[in-house]
């Protein structure tokens, strides 16, 4: 196995050890950056404690050696043939490797982790070399009745590496981390061959050789795989240009129970409906995906990235529109609520900051809304876009802030889930949820969401934080994230989080939100499929699963309602 980073229990790694930042000339790199460690400025974290009835306190995580880990209950002659499959080395039950794969990054899991709650650790951890390995050791399982979770980054927030199970089967990860190589470059088709296990940043490392890039980047980028984003349906930050994940993926290997499925024929095929999207978004329920060819495109010559201002939410929204119906969305597009640009203020320092509150106060935009919009490409064909788009912004009441603002953006936007741990370190309730609605349905969706969190988590002096901002415009309507803090209940902080969720949930699909834009279903939202799919739809999933996966070995506690 690869070297590994110290062992904590920390959301996003112990703090300052490795940050995505944008270096010059707009290469995305990998540093240490020791002022992640700090805690929140005290301005802040007195602003915080007034507006969300919140008492600052010390809430530590467990030290590592006091989460509670239950033995292994992996049969002996089953791990005894996994061995003979895969190597000692690639069969493991010992306690470090079986913690660092227990769940993923949502709140719940963190909130469980920190109180020493390890109670869905796998009971071993597999790491295959390859397809053939793959398929064999889903064969292997599905004959033993082993529940199997495939386990790329562990960054899910939706409780996708739950592992849970009706019948209280034993559980083994499939780690990628050793099929994590580029396989094959084809520079005149625009296609790259991956591992799974490849991260975000490798690639990018590998393909810069070639003068071509991914161009997608979650904010999760740092630690997520190239297997997990097909397994989730992911959207990166540049997604409005670039495309979603699900557009990127031209072809993919999946390692069924029931053998093996090749899926996808690029350029374009029309022999009959395409298998390739049942394999993205299937998070590990049909099998594992272990080889992806990815569409990528030059290296940008140019980025630009800038700030604008609107009056108000519903001002932006319809600036957005406009650009959406004349095809000149950005590549990258942010539009803050009032609450979001208020706490970005609060929490950020710098020339960004102060360029925008200048850009705010000086223009009559005190309680204004930010956008963050961003060009990639060439010269020529980014200073054409923007010049068009910079019209539209104008006309509808848009205020460029400049482009401090937005090179501020791109250098501090790994930084959020740093500070998520500090601010669960000091009893704060930090989560997000996210949807998507077309532009009509958009301003019902944002209210009725904003609504059921500020109701649920509101309490005797306490009033939650809830911020919102739309990413990842479409000619049809756009995703809306939220991001929610609130005092946390210290004696009962799942109940709190899960009352929260499932009254934000039912509102948004209510107003006409979608169940997710590009967090997927996990355990969190199965509950919900039915309302997005309809109960046929659910027949159709569980009817593609019964074929590929008939003992209902693959990763059971996600996607399908119990
Ligand atoms: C701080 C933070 C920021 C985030 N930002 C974004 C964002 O900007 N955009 C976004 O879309 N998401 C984001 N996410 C969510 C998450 O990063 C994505 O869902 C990501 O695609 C998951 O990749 P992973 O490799 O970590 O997968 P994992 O978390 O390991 O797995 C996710 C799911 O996919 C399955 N899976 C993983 N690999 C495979 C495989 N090879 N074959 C079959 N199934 C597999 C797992 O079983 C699981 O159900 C964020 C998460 C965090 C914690």
């Amino acid at each position: 196995m690869a070297e590994q980073p110290e062992l904590t229990v920390q959301g996003w790694g112990p703090p300052g050890t490795r940050v995505a930042h944008v270096a010059e000339g707009g290469t995305l790199e990998l540093t240490a950056d020791k002022s992640l460690a700090k805690a929140l400025p005290k301005a802040a974290r007195k602003h915080l404690a007034r507006e969300l009835g919140w008492t600052p306190r010390h809430t530590p995580p467990v030290p590592v050696e006091q989460i509670e880990l239950a033995p292994s209950r992996l049969p002996v002659p089953v791990r005894a043939e996994l061995v003979t499959l895969l190597g000692l080395d690639n069969v493991r039950d010992d306690r470090e490797s079986r913690l660092r794969r227990t769940g993923g990054k949502s709140y719940l899991d963190l909130v469980r982790r920190r109180s020493g709650d390890a109670s869905d650790a796998p009971d071993a951890v597999l790491t295959p070399a390859d397809t053939a390995e793959t398929a064999a050791l889903l064969q292997l399982c599905s004959r033993h009745g082993v529940v199997v979770v495939p386990f790329g980054g562990g960054t899910s927030v939706v409780g996708g590496l739950s592992g849970t199970d009706v019948d209280d089967r034993p559980v083994v990860v499939v780690d990628l981390s050793r099929m994590s190589g580029l396989v094959a470059v084809d520079v005149p088709s625009s296609l790259v061959t991956v591992g799974p296990g490849m991260r975000g940043p490798a690639l990018e490392d590998a393909l810069a050789e070639h003068d071509l890039t991914l161009g997608h980047v979650p904010q999760s980028w740092e630690f997520a795989t190239l297997g997990g984003y097909a397994a989730t349906r992911s959207a990166g930050q540049a997604s409005t240009g670039v495309g979603r994940f699900d557009d990127l993926v031209a072809s993919l290997t999946l390692a069924t129970p029931s053998g093996v499925l090749e899926v996808g024929s690029p350029p374009a095929s029309a022999a009959g409906p395409d298998l390739l999207g049942l394999a993205l978004g299937s998070e590990g329920t049909l099998g594992v995906i272990t080889e992806l060819t990815v569409r990528v495109r030059p290296r940008p010559r140019v980025e630009e990235h800038e700030g604008w201002s609107f009056r108000s939410w519903a001002a932006g929204l319809a600036a957005l529109q406009r650009l959406a119906r004349h095809d000149l969305l950005p590549d990258v597009v942010r539009l803050s609520d009032p609450d979001e640009t208020r706490a970005n203020l609060l929490l950020s320092g710098g020339a960004g900051a102060r360029a925008l509150r200048g850009a705010l106060r000086s223009r009559g935009h005190g309680g204004g809304c930010l956008l963050v919009v961003g060009w990639q490409g060439l010269p020529t064909l980014v200073r054409a876009r923007q010049r068009a788009a910079t019209s539209l912004l104008r006309e509808d009441g848009g205020k460029r802030a400049g482009s401090r603002v937005g090179e501020a953006w791109v250098r501090h936007r790994f930084e959020g889930p740093y500070l998520r741990d500090r601010l669960l370190d000091h009893g704060l309730l930090v989560e997000t949820l996210e949807t998507a609605a077309t532009w009509s349905a958009l301003p019902t969706v944002y209210d009725a969401a904003r609504r059921a969190l500020r109701e649920a988590l509101a309490g005797p002096g306490k009033q939650p934080l809830v911020m919102t901002h739309l990413s990842h415009g479409y000619a049809t309507g756009a995703s809306l994230y939220l991001t929610v803090l609130a005092d946390r209940d210290d004696e009962l902080p799942l109940q709190q989080w899960l009352g929260a969720k499932r009254a934000a949930t039912d509102a948004l699909l209510a107003a006409g939100g979608t169940l997710t834009h590009h967090h997927a279903v996990g355990a969190d939202h199965r509950p919900w499929l039915d309302r997005e799919v309809g109960p046929l739809g659910v027949d159709v999933l569980r009817a593609v699963k019964a074929s590929l996966d008939p003992e209902g070995i693959c990763n059971p506690g996600v996607l399908l309602p119990s």
